[in-house]
């Protein structure tokens, strides 16, 4: 058993939780740790906590936040190998998965470092106005107490994502871990907690949703509420949140394809649709579940596709040849079970995969999944899977790969591959997604915006977008 840190991080103090927290390793079942995480109290004492520290810190300039930021990226760069350790025991993806996750967090600060020190030159910027009568200047300030809330499939990436930018902008935080994979997040706040930011800059409660993720998006002390995850929360989480009119960024699900045209490379289609739909066990917001190949290509495609799944080794995350690691517990493994299951029923036809490998009777592993002939009302094709699970479907005409892809309530990301750059630019084009890869495998970066179209997303993060999101506008004009 680990003996992680406390699950209360308040005003610069590690405290006792009153609600004791099971962490289980998803590869072994095994117990792997017990966090006391909080409640309402908590909740209440790290707003307290955030609100009082707030005056001072929203008024320090950008270039100390930016430098506050730069002690976080080297205290990641020193605790790298141990959580990417810690990521690995406690979600169950491969240690190499892993790596990529932490190398992400450290890119995060350290672009947002850049752009906290940046916000001293911009700040007061003249606005050109058609009057000689007055003048005027544009002030961006942060929002207030905020509360991140995340999600259990990148714990480290998603908090990144929310915590790098909200401190840059000065705003102070509430941060509340998903209660599966509350292990990382208490590292990466060990690392905080030694960077020197003053005492109520940064507090974590880990709990579960309805002990502490409710009560933060209802407290009147919180100005904004950053939240990952499941669309049925995410509703939770606006509609509390509109009692007291606060501002909600929402990151949720997604149901996105993969489109490969007539002229694609077959081996790259075949890797990037591998990636897609496998990567993190297919527990990926932006998994390319639906997989559109041009009739031309379906069956040496799909032949090629099957062949490269049933080669994926799923094994132990610390197994240096891992491929693809464990799903993250029992109720996302049975859930994704029952996708699998209902799918069949509904009509689909299994290509290969949909059970756990003969060689791994515990833990929560299982073989990556191809469906076809899946019917286009099913759960299995319009509902978000969140598991090694892809649906093959092949289509005639660009504009009929165009039409299925759009056919969703979710608009998160897209693929396209092809070796026209036309076409492909044209596909990608008029897609409804927030994000569109071509030719390329889900590669993301600190300067591009993630998020979505529809129900998958409310705002943008990364990049410029991803700071503005915790910053309030402010105009100032006088008489000349
Ligand atoms: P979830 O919605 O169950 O939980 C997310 C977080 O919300 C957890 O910290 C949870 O404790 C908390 N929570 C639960 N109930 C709450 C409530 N009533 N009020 C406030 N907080 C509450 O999601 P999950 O199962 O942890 O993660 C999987 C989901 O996250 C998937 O749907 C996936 O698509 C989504 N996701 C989206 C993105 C994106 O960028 N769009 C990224 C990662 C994951």
């Amino acid at each position: 058993m680990l003996n992680p840190q406390p699950g209360v991080y308040i005003n610069g103090q590690w405290l006792a939780g009153s609600e004791q927290l099971s962490v289980i390793n998803p590869a072994t079942e095994a117990p792997l740790a017990t966090v006391a995480g909080g409640g309402e109290a908590s909740v209440e004492q790290a707003v307290h906590a955030a609100t009082t520290a707030f005056p001072e810190w929203s008024q320090t300039c950008g270039a100390d936040r930016g430098a506050f930021l730069r002690k976080i990226v080297r205290g990641v760069q020193e605790r790298r190998e141990r959580l990417i350790e810690l990521q690995s025991l406690n979600n169950g993806k491969p240690l190499f998965e892993a790596a990529i996750d932490v190398d992400d967090v450290i890119a995060t600060f350290d672009y947002y470092a850049g752009l906290a020190e940046a916000l001293d030159a911009s700040q007061n910027s003249s606005v050109p106005l058609p009057s000689d009568d007055f003048a005027a200047r544009l002030r961006r300030e942060p929002c207030g107490v905020v509360a991140l809330i995340v999600p259990w499939n990148f714990p480290m990436v998603t908090t990144a994502w929310k915590l790098a930018p909200a401190l840059a902008a000065g705003c102070c935080v509430v941060l509340k871990p998903s209660e599966v994979t509350p292990l990382p997040e208490l590292e990466l706040a060990d690392i905080i907690a030694h960077c020197g930011l003053p005492a109520g800059v940064f507090n974590l409660v880990c709990g579960t949703g309805l002990a502490v993720g409710a009560p933060l998006a209802a407290h009147p002390g919180v100005a904004k509420i950053s939240f990952t995850g499941s669309n049925a929360v995410g509703v939770q989480v606006m509609q509390r949140a509109a009692e007291t009119v606060k501002g909600v960024s929402l990151e949720l699900g997604g149901k996105s394809s993969l489109l490969v045209l007539a002229d694609a490379d077959l081996d790259l289609a075949v890797e990037l649709a591998s990636g897609g739909g496998f990567f993190n066990a297919g527990q990926m917001c932006s998994a390319t579940s639906r997989v559109l190949v041009a009739d031309e290509l379906a069956d040496a495609f799909l032949e090629k596709l099957k062949a490269r799944a049933e080669a994926i080794r799923v094994a132990d995350p610390f197994d240096p040849d891992v491929e693809m690691g464990a799903l993250v517990n029992q109720a996302q493994y049975q859930r994704v079970l029952g996708h699998i299951a209902r799918g069949i029923n509904a009509g689909a036809l299994l290509v290969c995969g949909g059970e756990r490998p003969v060689e791994l009777p515990r833990g929560y592993f299982l073989r990556p999944t191809i469906f076809t002939n899946v019917p286009l009302e099913s759960a299995l094709w319009r509902e978000e899977i969140f598991g090694p699970v892809l649906c093959v479907r092949s289509f005639a005409t660009e504009a009929e790969a165009i039409a299925l892809a759009n056919d969703s309530e979710f608009g998160l990301v897209a693929s396209v591959v092809s070796a026209d750059a036309e076409a492909a630019d044209r596909v990608a084009n008029a897609l409804h997604a927030g994000l569109v890869w071509i030719n390329a495998p889900q590669v993301i970066f600190p300067q591009t915006a993630w998020g979505g179209y529809k129900h998958s997303s409310i705002g943008r993060e990364l990049g410029p977008w991803g700071l503005q999101a915790f910053q309030e506008i402010k105009h100032v004009i006088r008489s000349l």
